[in-house]
């Protein structure tokens, strides 16, 4: 198994020393590791002779139910009691919302398609291979007149919202982006290829009704906002297919985490990288609002 924060490597179900390793950084004040357990395990005292059994408790779920802990632990950071900001902000969206979304997300995508490939090579499973296919090849075949690219269609978003494409395209995004992508990366480069299929398809159920149902309070975006007559058709025709293309995938993708983690072992790996990813995709997230205030302010 992994550390959640740093992943760091560890014996299969030694939850012994990864507590001790979490409980000596947060006695150091490492402040990553000390959010991490404030969030993910409250009230805990990383000196305790609890602890090692608090720390367990972050990934227990139980049997066959892997995909509803990555639901819930989705839920309960970006659409729990206090939804994410930039999920409270894609309900009734100011134009200054969709101009940090495109910019922030340029980069975001680029990570993307690098990930998808990454994952693609590295598996030696047709179904994985034929998955990752289905998100990058209308990225790269530019020759195709019938497929379209989210990287089009993002070009078109930002475009209506009064971003040339010059802009989209010369833009560094914001540290939380860098960051989270330098993470996605190095998880791509350096990891398993389940670890990578965990770390970014599952990132696309942000856009799944699967959420929903585990308890999500809010939809990605406001229902009224596909009628709103503001909102150029540009946006509506991305985030619908986000809905309408990504969000499936996903759901396809959680299946597949879900059986190859149970059928390789490596449940808690999964969990580890899933709890990493979800991190620096919330920062990213907060990255969008961040640029979108830029934008208000000029
Ligand atoms: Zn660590």
């Amino acid at each position: 198994m992994k550390c959640p924060v740093c992943g760091e490597k560890y014996n299969k179900l030694d939850y012994q020393m990864l507590a001790r390793h979490l409980g000596q950084l947060c006695e150091r004040n490492d402040s990553p590791r000390v959010d991490f357990v404030k969030y993910y395990a409250p009230g805990s005292n990383w000196l305790s002779n609890e602890f090692q059994n608090d720390v367990k408790q972050i990934f227990a779920h139980e049997k066959g139910h892997l995909g509803d802990w990555i639901l819930s632990r989705f839920v309960q950071r970006i659409f729990g009691e206090k939804p994410h900001p930039f999920i409270e902000s894609m309900q009734k969206p100011k134009k200054s919302v969709f101009q940090g979304y495109a910019i922030e997300y340029m980069a975001f995508h680029k990570q993307r398609i690098r990930s998808f490939a990454f994952a693609m090579a590295k598996s030696d499973k047709i179904d994985i291979q034929k998955l990752e296919a289905k998100l990058i090849f209308p990225e790269l075949m530019e020759w195709s007149e019938n497929i379209t690219s989210q990287e089009s269609l993002l070009e078109a978003m930002a475009e209506s919202v009064g971003i040339p494409v010059e802009t989209l395209s010369s833009s560094m995004p914001l540290p939380p982006t860098l960051h989270a992508t330098r993470l996605w990366n190095s998880i791509s480069e350096n990891d398993s290829w389940l670890e990578i299929v965990t770390s970014h398809n599952l990132l696309d159920l942000v856009y799944s009704p699967l959420l929903g149902k585990s308890g999500a309070k809010l939809p990605y975006f406001g229902p009224f906002v596909l009628e709103n007559e503001w909102i150029p058709d540009e946006v509506k025709t991305f985030l619908s297919h986000s809905v309408k293309t990504l969000a499936p995938i996903a759901e396809k993708a959680l299946e597949y985490v879900v059986k190859y983690g149970e059928e390789l072992g490596v449940s808690e790996d999964i969990q580890s990288v899933f709890l990493r990813s979800l991190e620096a995709f919330d920062r990213h997230l907060l990255a969008r609002v961040t640029r979108a205030r830029q934008f208000d302010s000029k």
